[in-house]
């Protein structure tokens, strides 16, 4: 667990890679702020059918890009086998497995197998539900297939009651869950448990006041043109201003 007097880690990028342009642009104005880290999603799990569902495959040459032109790490969330194949073969740096994945066991067993053997850190969100058990069990599979470099985001829950919240926080529970395995670097996902940008300070001072090890928080040169998430991510400059509101040593 984090010592009080460390540098938190710092992922930032938008929620879904959307066009060459938005992709680089975001990363290079994020790289000028610090970020070395860039979280994109390619292929995106929205709740109704016929929205936008990601680029897919072809986004990942823009994630090479901003690797090969900018030096920058590069990560997105894998939620079937045939994702971990195509990212691992394009050189993609880490993966994050998503809130609908980690629910389901059998789709976790699956990824845990396709994902046996690479040598790359793997972040796992919490499930939906406030279930911590599914939550441990989500990175037992991964442990059992031979992962060694396991990361924990905590993205807030589903609930009926949740506002002012997307998805309530439950700091408590996730509290409990981190002591299950204290070893593992946690971070908290701001932008999906406050769904808004007004919510994103005291989201992060809350995080921050329990020594998370880092924030993973969604970030779009346009963000009002976003094509998913548009409520709650920052431009560049607006992240920058909140680091800076956050003052905490950031590794950055
Ligand atoms: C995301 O990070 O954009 C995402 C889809 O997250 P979650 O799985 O937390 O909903
Ligand atoms: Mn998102």
């Amino acid at each position: 667990m984090r010592k009080e007097q460390n540098k938190i880690g710092l992922v930032a990028g938008p929620c879904s890679a959307e066009t060459r342009v938005q992709m680089l642009e975001t990363a290079r104005a994020l790289k000028h702020i610090g970020i070395k880290t860039i979280r994109a999603g390619l292929w995106k799990p929205r709740s109704r059918f016929g929205s936008f569902e990601g680029v897919g495959s072809c986004g990942l040459v823009w994630l090479n890009e901003v690797q090969q032109e900018l030096g920058l790490k590069v990560m997105t969330e894998v939620a079937l086998p045939s994702h971990v194949e195509e990212t691992m073969k394009a050189g993609i740096d880490m993966v994050w497995i998503g809130a609908r994945t980690t629910v389901n066991p059998f789709m976790m067993n699956e990824l845990a197998e396709s994902l046996r053997g690479c040598n790359i850190p793997v972040w796992v969100k919490n499930p939906v539900c406030p279930d911590i058990e599914l939550w441990v069990g989500a990175v037992e599979r991964l442990l059992h297939a031979g992962l060694k470099d396991i990361r924990i985001i905590h993205r807030g829950f589903c609930a009926i009651d949740h506002l002012p919240y997307r998805n309530v926080p439950l700091w408590e529970q996730a509290e409990h869950f981190r002591t299950r395995l204290p070893d593992m670097p946690f971070y908290c996902d701001p932008s999906h448990i406050a769904g808004k940008r007004e919510l994103l300070l005291s989201v992060c001072e809350k995080a921050l006041s329990l020594h998370v090890d880092g924030l993973f928080i969604e970030s779009h040169c346009c963000p009002q043109k976003a094509l998913s998430d548009a409520s709650q991510q920052l431009t560049p400059d607006a992240l920058a201003e909140l680091l800076n509101l956050l003052n905490v040593p950031i590794e950055k």
